[in-house]
């Protein structure tokens, strides 16, 4: 077992871009406390939110004022447990959740602890663990079964949108439905509403390149937005391609014109879910959804998604592998993150353990 705590740690510059530097620095192992595991990490995915810290140093009102350890999509394995962890041992391999609630408030109660006041691994000023050692609460960290990969196991972070999106959508047999952007929430949204019983996914980019990975994916249908095209345009053509509205839309660009497109294509009495996180005030066309009932629903994170989606990799009911386009050991996390900035690809993994850096 390799001995040092290299950890890849974001550090605010002023007035300058990148906003932040990305400093590989040796942190010290934590003593796992009671309730925690000390985990020796292995795969680290780089999330869009992730690059938005490095090189604009803030997402909305968090902003990073001080050093913080970046990465929170990641797997790894058990090396210590604290006095009262009963469900896991060293050596296990685990999924690791990145938020869990620091309250029992009215919705840690309720269940829909996403909402509560949580930790949330590389949201400021929670640290998260692109390192090669880093402690956790042991109830946020997931047994894989044997067939199920580390690099899956990353991954269940971003599928866990796609999961919660889904949900909250009631997708179910024989809908049709729409995702607005093929990027790796747009894909894991696609993937999930396969499983749940959607008949056909009509995708939608600006990117040919995203909508081919789409494709391959599963999607019946891919679109390619064209310069000018309006919203109403996009809409037609999506109903066009299904032979009928769309009863769910997914929407995972924060993008106004995905959005409007989004409640010009879903069918009277659907659902419009809001994944993407865009500029604070758009322009949307109200009436037309409220004359319509279709409802408009946020999606914030996940909740309880950890367990459902280790059954859905464990019983190839997803496949999420073909989603890693790009691999580095931890020491080149700033490459890393740039491929990752330039947009080639789709999910870009950082292997932190020296001596095992598989899938
Ligand atoms: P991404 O940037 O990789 O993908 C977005 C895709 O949308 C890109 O491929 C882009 O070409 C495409 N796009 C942009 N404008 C479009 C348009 N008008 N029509 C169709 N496609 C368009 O991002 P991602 O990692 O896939 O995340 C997607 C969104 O989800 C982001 O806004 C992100 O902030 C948000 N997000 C929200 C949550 C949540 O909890 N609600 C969680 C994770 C990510």
């Amino acid at each position: 077992m390799c001995d040092n705590n290299l950890s890849a740690v974001l550090y605010k510059k002023r007035e300058e871009y990148p906003q932040c530097d990305i400093v590989m620095e040796n942190r010290p192992i934590n003593e796992p406390g009671e309730d925690d595991v000390l985990l020796q990490m292995h795969s680290v995915g780089i999330c869009g939110s992730d690059v938005s810290y490095w090189v604009k140093g803030r997402i909305g009102d968090f902003v990073v004022k001080d050093p913080m350890i970046i990465g929170h999509e990641a797997a790894g394995r058990v090396v210590k447990c604290g006095k009262n962890v009963k469900h896991l041992k060293p050596g296990d391999r685990v999924a690791i959740e990145p938020g869990y609630p620091l309250r029992q408030d009215e919705f840690s109660k309720n269940g829909r602890y996403n909402l509560s006041k949580v930790f949330f691994c590389a949201t400021p000023p929670d640290h998260g663990n692109l390192q090669r050692f880093y402690t956790h609460k042991a109830d946020y960290c997931f047994k894989l079964p044997d067939n199920v990969s580390y690099e899956e196991g990353a991954l269940i972070e971003p599928l866990s949108v796609g999961i919660h999106a889904c949900r909250r959508a009631q997708v179910t047999l024989g809908h049709n439905v729409l995702v607005c952007g093929a990027g790796p929430i747009g894909l894991v949204s696609l993937l999930v509403a396969k499983s749940m019983g959607a008949s056909k996914v009509v995708i939608t980019d600006l990117f040919e390149s995203r909508l081919e990975m789409a494709k391959s994916l599963g999607a019946d249908f891919v679109h390619k937005i064209e310069k000018g095209q309006t919203p109403e345009e996009t809409a037609k053509k999506v109903i066009e391609m299904l032979g009928d509205m769309p009863e769910r839309t997914i929407e995972c660009t924060g993008a106004e014109a995905a959005i409007q497109t989004g409640i010009y294509a879903t069918k009277s009495g659907g659902c419009l879910l809001l994944v993407g996180l865009g500029p604070e005030m758009i322009n949307v066309p109200l009436v037309n959804a409220a004359v319509r009932e279709v409802d408009i629903r946020g999606v914030f994170r996940y909740c309880n998604t950890y367990p459902a989606a280790i059954q859905m990799l464990s019983a190839g009911k997803v496949n999420v592998k073909p989603l890693v386009t790009h691999r580095f050991p931890l020491e080149e996390t700033e490459e890393a993150f740039k491929v990752m900035r330039s947009g080639q690809g789709i999910k870009v993994m950082l292997k932190c353990d020296p001596n095992d850096q598989n899938p």
